[in-house]
């Protein structure tokens, strides 16, 4: 098996540390995957992200503590563990500590053994796949003994790693490799390095979509090219990316949009889910595709009676439902369910439905590519009804009255709202994609603003008077798909309760970096910096023009962006990525909407 030396990825980090346009950081990354062997691939595509797989897989956490990395550093090095401590709090990073060491130790074993003994002999030189798998072994390590395997197996490592590698490793270990990879990225990457350019990106982009897995992604591409990617069906373990809505007001204008008659189902309130089925075999996947089966062994057992397909990936929203009377309950009562130790206790409190709405794959043939009335007849084929494993409640209609109605009798019966989708020629299934193809209805939330909007956190300011000390406001960002950006909307400072703040905190002290992340575009400095990871949901007075933020610069007028008057913390949303937050734009539509609705509201002259 073809493998690489670790070094040249060690120095790639480095490089990418000290870019700060994203532009470079694509360019380095195509050179670093051209110079890779395709053995390996998978494997430099998790590590630049921080990570050994998709989080999807599941896979155990590294498990070690700062107490053990510093244990394994002094150990590795032959020096002692106050030692490691006393330079950990003068250079206040375990990576430079284990660099620093790592090169002292190397100088001494030069001198001791002559250069060419030390040379010939005494020098390993790791390559990737040495990393990885043992960093993998230490994940797996698990149970009675496994602290001292995985503290032999780091300090092994680290004794034969060069002062860089040891110092990624290490920040590795601790989840601070913090190189703003983002998936979008690495997928301009991939095009430049094996499709000619970023005319190939759109190929890669889809197939990524179809299997959530750019490790796997990259291996196609990278030894059969480009054209093997056209190819790529959805696979059953697999999670793929799921298609979204965007959000409409009017249903008269809602039906233009997806073409007229649409198919108008509930918009349920509750989890998404996935369910890939393989014979006995069942896997859901949630919003943000991770494994979310332990949670669900009702809705595993739902799944395995109710598809009669082999092998099938549908998808469906799990609600919470009221124990006595069956009737839906709100998201909250399901993050309830989830909080509880005991799963089996919980699954009684709060039992759950299904309620099915796509069909993506069925034996071997892939759904995702035929229009919805055929997905959806798909669907209504291979499944069994019960009471609480059903299709979603849905009429079809090209009627904005009829439409109407349907929304007031959804929400009536507890639901969010309504999805509105189209049925037309084109309506299949665009994976990873926000489009006018579903367009979701909500109940309003009784506010000047129509919907809330679930933003980014990309910096934080220090509090004042009672609290002084403590951060207590946050810059908060859009995504902007197009140039994968996190540029600002708004400094979001009330919503929050003192314990609120207490926690908020603590969340945000991983996140904290000396500098602003390279995907974050903001003319505002804040206090601190903060890697984009937590999303919030946001609710404001009024969508406004500010000068001082980036979001939509221009886009409007001239100079200034687009921003949120009293923006308000709602809630933290744990089920998305920074990715999944609210884009430049949908901003950009709901301005334009609330335009239009003051111009509507404007007296006319008779
Ligand atoms: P929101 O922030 O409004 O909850 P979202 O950003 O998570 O939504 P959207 O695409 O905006 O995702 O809304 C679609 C979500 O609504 C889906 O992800 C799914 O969980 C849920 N949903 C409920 N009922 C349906 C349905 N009948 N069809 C599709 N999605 C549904």
């Amino acid at each position: 098996m073809a493998d690489l030396e670790f070094s040249v990825v060690a120095e790639a980090f480095e490089a990418m540390e000290r870019i700060t346009s994203r532009t470079q950081l694509t360019l380095l990354l195509a050179r670093l995957f051209k110079r890779t062997p395709v053995d390996v691939i998978d494997k430099v595509v998790y590590m630049i992200q921080g990570r050994l797989a998709p989080d999807w897989k599941g896979l155990p956490e590294l498990g070690v503590g700062e107490k053990l990395l510093v244990k394994a550093i002094s150990l590795a090095y032959k020096v002692s563990e106050s030692r490691v401590e006393s330079l950990y709090k003068s250079l206040g990073d375990l990576g430079l500590v284990a660099e620093r060491l790592a090169r002292e130790y190397r100088s001494k074993a030069r001198r001791s053994t002559g250069l060419m003994a030390f040379m010939e002999g005494g020098e390993t030189k790791l390559t990737v796949s040495r990393v990885y798998d043992t960093l993998l072994r230490v994940a797996f390590a698990q149970g009675e003994g496994s602290r001292d395997i995985k503290l032999k197996l780091i300090a092994g490592l680290l004794t034969d790693a060069d002062p860089r590698e040891a110092k990624y490793i290490v920040r590795f270990i601790e989840g601070r490799l913090r190189l703003g990879v983002g998936d979008a990225t690495v997928l301009d990457a991939l095009a430049l390095a094996f499709g000619g350019g970023a005319h190939a990106r759109p190929v890669i982009e889809r197939a990524y979509n179809l299997r959530a897995d750019l490790g796997h992604i990259a291996r196609i591409v990278a030894s059969l090219g480009i054209d093997a990617l056209r190819g790529v069906e959805p696979e059953v373990g697999i999670p793929i990316r799921p298609m979204l809505a965007e959000r409409g007001k009017d249903p008269a204008e809602i039906l233009r949009k997806v073409g007229g008659k649409a198919l108008v189902e509930y918009k349920y309130d509750g989890e998404r889910a996935q369910i890939h089925k393989d014979g006995d075999n069942i896997i859901i996947f949630s919003r943000r595709l991770e494994n979310i089966t332990r949670m669900y062994p009702d809705v595993v057992e739902m799944a395995r009676k109710g598809i009669k397909a082999g092998k099938a990936i549908v998808e469906g929203e799990i609600v919470a439902v009221d124990p006595e009377t069956g009737e839906l309950r709100p998201f909250q009562e399901l993050m309830r369910r989830k909080r509880k130790h005991d799963i089996h206790k919980a699954m009684r409190e709060v039992p759950v439905h299904v309620y099915l709405f796509d069909a993506l794959l069925r034996d071997s043939e892939d759904l995702t590519s035929k229009i919805l009335p055929e997905r959806r007849k798909a669907l209504e084929d291979m499944i069994v009804e019960s009471e609480e494993w059903r299709m979603a409640e849905s009429i079809v209609t090209g009627d904005p009255e009829e439409l109407w109605s349907f929304f007031l009798k959804a929400i009536e019966d507890g639901a969010e709202g309504v999805m509105v989708k189209a049925i037309h020629r084109e309506s299949v299934y665009t994976a990873g994609v926000r489009g006018w193809l579903w367009v979701k209805l909500k109940r309003d939330y009784k506010s000047e603003m129509i919907d809330t909007v679930d933003l980014v956190v990309v910096g934080a300011f220090y509090g004042r008077g009672k609290r002084g000390g403590k951060l207590s406001s946050l810059l908060m960002a859009a995504y902007d798909p197009e140039r994968d950006m996190f540029p600002t909307v708004c400094k979001v400072a009330t919503g929050f309760t003192d314990e609120e703040l207490d926690r908020m905190n603590d969340m945000l002290k991983p996140y904290i970096i000396p500098r602003r992340h390279p995907r974050v575009d903001s003319k505002m400095e804040p206090d601190v910096w903060v890697e984009p990871a937590l999303v919030a949901e946001i609710l404001g007075a009024e969508l406004t023009l500010s000068p001082m933020h980036t979001c939509c610069l221009g886009a409007v007028r001239p100079g200034v962006g687009i921003s949120i008057r009293f923006p308000r913390f709602i809630r933290w949303r744990d089920d998305k990525r920074p990715e999944d937050a609210t884009t430049t734009h949908e901003l950009l539509e709901m301005y334009r909407r609330q335009l239009r609705r003051i111009e509507e509201a404007a007296p006319t002259e008779a």
